[in-house]
C-alpha cells in the first residue's frame, strides 16, 4: 500500500475533517479520488491523489455534490472506504501542502 494521505484539514475553513467526512468515491492502481464534506462548514470538496514515482500529487476540488450524490459519484462502484481511510490517517507522514 503506497502511503498516502487525505489533508487533515478543511481548505477552506481549516478545521480538522473527521474521518466520516471523508468517502472514497474512486480506486485505481495509482490514483484515489475522495469526497470530502466538512462537518463544520459544509463545504463539499472532491480530493486527487495521485501516486507517482517521485511523491504523491494532492489535488482538491470544490464541488456542489454533497453527500447524496456519492451514488453517482461512485458510478456504480462499492469501496470499503472507511477501512481505506483508517490506513491512510494513522499514515501521518511529513508534508504540508
Ligand atoms: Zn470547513
Amino acid at each position: 500500500m503506497n502511503s498516502i494521505k487525505i489533508p487533515d484539514k478543511c481548505f477552506q475553513c481549516g478545521q480538522p475533517y473527521k474521518k466520516k467526512d471523508a468517502d472514497l468515491i474512486r480506486e485505481e492502481e495509482n490514483l484515489f479520488v475522495f469526497h470530502i464534506t466538512c462537518s463544520t462548514c459544509n463545504t463539499s470538496t472532491i480530493l486527487d491523489i495521485a501516486v507517482g514515482k517521485d511523491g504523491v500529487l494532492t489535488i482538491g476540488t470544490l464541488t456542489d455534490a454533497g453527500k447524496e450524490d456519492l451514488d453517482k459519484l461512485r458510478q456504480g462502484k462499492i469501496i470499503s472506504a472507511n477501512d481505506v481511510i483508517e490506513a491512510y490517517v494513522s499514515l501521518k507522514s511529513k508534508g504540508k501542502s
